[in-house]
């Protein structure tokens, strides 16, 4: 980490997304960011210490989503299920929780995460999931609406946050609030009268106990449209605030894809 370091020019300005050249080290060492988010490392610096260059960011979700598998498949199956809003049903002796991430099914078994009755692959859906079932939250919504900065360490996120999430879905919904009705139709969304006064708020629910509200304000004459979204406060209880804000991103990534890259998906 340290060879690493030594590359960085070592003003901890924040532009790649964290606070310090020492924290943006650390992530390049664990495959989480590029030397290039660096803008100011010059080209022959960009080169990592040979070991380095062989960790890629999935090898580091595969390792994660491991290490997190093994504690996910120890924990009581009927507890957790009770405490994370998933459902618990016995299939062969053994039990199964059955819940939804951004509205799709999934069941946690005993051999791992399932998803369409197949082992789930992928790494991401994965540390997601297991991190939720081996906190087992239980903690009540508190009704609060918080944006993500209320959490603590997410400073480093939050300029990242508006703009891959919030202003994402303002600009791809700018003078467009049939389309956004629809879209929050479609991935279960629940509208919602809300806390805010916004001109159109949908509640969807990213894990059964973590809501997301997103409100939405139209276009004017003056200002384009514009967007926030809101996290219930006891969220940092069901999940890791760097997971859970990854999880906004992919389901703000998700909500904004357009048709024609859906339907290739499917
Ligand atoms: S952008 Fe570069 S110089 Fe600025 S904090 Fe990040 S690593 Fe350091």
């Amino acid at each position: 980490m340290l060879e690493i370091y030594k590359k960085l020019p070592r003003t901890n300005c924040g532009k790649c997304g964290v606070p310090t050249c020492m924290a943006f080290a650390v992530k390049v060492q664990n495959a989480q960011q590029k030397m290039s988010d660096c803008p100011y490392v010059s080209e022959e610096n960009r080169e990592l210490p040979s070991r380095q260059t062989s960790v890629t960011m999935e090898d580091n979700y595969e390792r994660v989503s491991n290490e997190l598998e093994l504690e996910a498949k120890q924990t009581d199956f009927r507890d957790a299920a009770c405490a994370i809003g998933g459902l618990f049903e016995e299939a062969n002796g053994s039990g199964i929780i059955k819940l939804k991430m951004m509205n799709k099914p999934y069941e946690m078994r005993k051999e791992g995460l399932f998803g369409d009755g197949t082992y789930c692959h992928d790494s991401w859906s994965k540390i997601m999931l297991y991190d939720y079932i081996r906190r087992k939250g239980n903690r009540p919504l508190t009704g609060d609406w918080v944006t993500l900065g209320y959490f603590p360490n997410t400073a480093s996120h939050v300029k990242a946050f508006q703009r891959s999430a919030e202003e994402k879905v303002a600009v791809a919904f700018n003078k467009n609030r049939e389309g956004l009705k629809d879209r929050c139709r479609e991935l279960g969304g629940v509208e919602d009268s809300g806390k805010m006064k916004a001109d159109y708020i949908c509640r969807f629910d990213l894990l059964p106990r973590v809501p997301l509200y997103l409100c939405f304000w139209d276009a004017d004459e003056e200002f384009p449209a514009s967007c926030k979204l809101f996290l219930d406060s006891s969220a940092e209880a069901y999940i890791d605030i760097e997971y859970l804000a990854y999880l906004v991103e992919r389901f703000v990534e998700e909500f904004t894809m357009g048709k024609e890259r859906r339907a290739k998906e499917k």
